[in-house]
């Protein structure tokens, strides 16, 4: 008997979608059920290394194309691990994964543009097929459970129903019953060319019968004529054909390698639409033995900037054998971006889970992998500069954690790292070898600022005293670099500042010297104004001060040497986190109009009541300057028109 069920709501809005949105290039589905079955059987066959009843005595792996002209169906069958009843409704219809929800969000707002090609990459392959079909069944049973099979039936209209059947062999059939407009999926042409184009690596032969038809001819090779003289027929027999290659192109010699062929397998590996941005293959002898070709994308997806997804992005093959695609040691977190593949010869083939843990082989693997990369990287940054430009401005923010995570490579990601700065237009970026070769002789740190963007930091009051000094000054654009930065505790011997926190001292001892008196006297006409300050902003500042770093700007707030910055504690905010409640550090410029009228006011009438309107005005000035919301805008934006009226009256 069957049961119907209800897709979830965002499954029922993929199909929506699928159905009605995505119109060109349809005949990926194909690829995507393909890979299905492709990975189906890979999981079997790992199955099969540890329990050989997997097996049930067919050790043969095989998937098959099969086509029905009357009946206007094409089945994809596969004799892979298969599923159980629980596993088909877990799987397909009601558990909507992640990978749905992003799908559903990108989709919408590409509506017209997002390529079909995506939709693997969000792990929600299999709805493809509705792209073709106006009803796809599901036959399946789970290899070495020979009693209960599963037929799952929808038309992709919002319900599917499940009923409990026999099946001879063991994995799943895919059948697909395609609308009247798209019937060319039946003809062997059409078939022949998809799987040469999408699926020609994959690793299991990819079969359909076909039809050959040959000359009938005697023994000695000449033609039979009929009793008019003329030659029979061709005689046509049905053979089965294996239309896929099956080349393990990571295997094979560089040389003999099209960019083509590289190109397709990393569409099907990544389910990227487009080409990869760079191509890396090499294989290693010695110590460890092992091939790999990895990939960087031209873009980062969806589940690349997440920092708890695991990485999926290596296939671990033992001997042409996959192994597995979520294996952690083999490669580092902040190189999550890459795709590809790693075969090695060190591994035995049934290694289990709790094996590949404690893998030494695995340990050399990471390391070289590791290497390769960042040396390539290097490689680009030196040798194609606008190129790694690209690369760092979609991954750089992923390779920066590796200075928290590989302090054995931290020397090699330092130099990666870009940085917009005080002294280049605002999309261009440098590096910390070109920063320090463009100090100046009396330089002795490093300087950066952290911010929201290269237009706040350009505007920020705190580069004033650097600027005057013809010191350039990094700026800390990432998020992330908050979390990072602290990792590097200096750069060729330079320490790191962060310019908005603790006391400026760029003025050397002869200067110092020089200045001292004027410091000094700076420091009492200003003595009673500080000390008033303090009073009247007590509530909103840990303290007031006569500033080093200020030359144009009236004021600025900054932090004390040891609290968090504010770019932080806005980060730490946005993830609900709690932030202690610490105060800025209110910094004026003796030498500024605005402070010697404040003086003014001050000397003549201690008490005046502007005062305290002033301070807050000052205050909240500051906090503007640093692009930070003032407590009370409309306060602020009535005590701006009062003194405007004054002025102009
Ligand atoms: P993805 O393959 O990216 O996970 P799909 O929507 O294509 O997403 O498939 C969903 C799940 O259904 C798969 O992860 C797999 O567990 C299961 N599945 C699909 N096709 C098969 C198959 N031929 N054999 C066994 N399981 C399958």
């Amino acid at each position: 008997m069957a049961t119907q069920h209800e897709f979830k709501t965002e499954v029922k809005q993929m199909l929506d979608l699928v159905i009605h949105s995505l119109y060109s290039n349809k005949e990926i589905f194909l690829r995507e059920i393909i890979s299905n079955a492709s990975d189906a059987i890979d999981r079997a066959r790992f199955e099969a290394l540890k329990d050989t009843a997997v097996l049930e005595d067919d050790p043969t792996w095989k998937i098959k194309l099969i086509v029905d002209k009357d009946a206007k169906t094409l089945t994809v069958r596969d004799n892979g691990v298969g599923m159980t009843a629980e596993e088909v409704e877990k799987n397909i219809g009601t558990v909507a994964n992640s990978g749905t929800k992003h799908f559903l969000e990108n989709l919408k707002a590409n509506k017209d543009e997002l390529p079909p090609e995506l939709i693997g990459q969000f792990g929600v392959g299999f709805y493809s097929a509705f792209m073709v079909a106006d009803e796809v069944t599901l036959l399946t049973r789970r290899a070495g459970d020979k009693n209960a099979a599963t037929k799952w039936v929808s038309k992709g209209d919002g319900f599917y129903t499940l009923e409990a059947t026999t099946k001879e062999t063991r994995g799943t059939d895919v059948i697909i019953h395609l609308k009247d407009d798209e019937t060319e999926f039946l003809e062997e042409w059409r078939l022949r060319k998809i799987v040469k184009k999408y699926s020609d690596f994959v690793e299991h032969p990819i079969a359909m019968d076909v039809e050959h038809s040959e000359p009938v001819k005697d023994a000695d090779g000449k033609d039979i004529l009929d009793e008019n003289g003329k030659p029979l027929p061709p005689k046509t027999t049905i053979v089965e054909e294996t239309l896929n290659s099956q080349k393990a192109i990571w295997l094979r010699s560089k040389n003999d390698i099209k960019k083509e062929e590289y190109d397709e397998f990393y569409r099907h590996l990544s389910h990227d639409y487009q080409e990869p941005f760079e191509t890396i293959h090499w294989s290693v002898e010695g110590q460890a033995e092992f091939k790999a070709l990895v990939y960087l994308p031209q873009k980062p997806t969806w589940d690349m900037m997440v920092q708890d997804n695991h990485p999926h992005g290596i296939q671990l093959y033992v001997h042409r054998v996959f192994i597995t695609d979520s294996c952690e040691q083999l490669l580092p977190r902040y190189l999550r971006f890459l795709r590809g593949v790693v075969d090695s010869a060190d591994l035995p083939l049934n290694v289990s889970r709790e094996m590949l843990q404690e893998a030494r082989a695995l340990t050399i693997i990471r390391k070289n992998l590791t290497k390769k990369v960042l040396d390539t990287l290097a490689d680009m940054q030196k040798n194609a500069p606008e190129r790694y430009e690209t690369f760092y401005s979609n991954f750089g923010a992923v390779l920066k954690e590796g200075l928290r995570e590989d302090f054995e490579n931290s020397e090699k990601i330092q130099n990666l790292m870009m940085f917009h700065s005080t002294a280049l237009a605002d999309d261009k970026r440098t590096t910390f070898a070109d920063y320090v070769k463009r100090m100046p002789e009396t330089q002795k740190e490093i300087y950066y600022l952290t911010a929201e963007g290269v237009a706040n930091a350009k505007n920020s009051p705190q580069l004033e005293a650097f600027q005057k000094k013809g010191y350039e000054v990094l700026f800390l654009t990432d998020p992330v670099d908050e979390f990072v930065i602290p990792s590097i505790e200096n750069y060729d011997g330079k320490t790191l500042r962060d310019i908005s926190k603790g006391d400026v001292d760029l003025d050397t001892e002869d200067e110092k010297k020089a200045k001292a008196e004027e410091r000094k006297a700076a420091e009492e006409t200003n003595a009673d104004l500080v000390k008033k300050l303090q009073e009247l902003l007590k509530d909103k500042v840990s303290d007031v001060k006569l500033s080093n770093r200020l030359t144009d700007s009236a004021c600025c707030l900054v932090d004390a040497e040891w609290a968090m910055s504010q770019q932080m504690q806005r980060m730490m905010k946005a993830l609900k986190q709690e932030v202690p409640d610490v105060k800025q550090i209110l910094e004026i410029n003796p030498d500024h109009p605005l402070i010697g009228a404040l003086r003014g006011v001050l000397a003549k009438d201690a008490d005046s009541p502007k005062l305290a309107d002033y301070a807050k005005m000052l205050f909240d000035s500051a906090r503007l300057m640093e692009n930070q919301p003032v407590d009370d805008p409309r306060e602020f934006a009535k005590q701006v028109a009062a003194l405007m009226a004054e002025s102009l009256k």
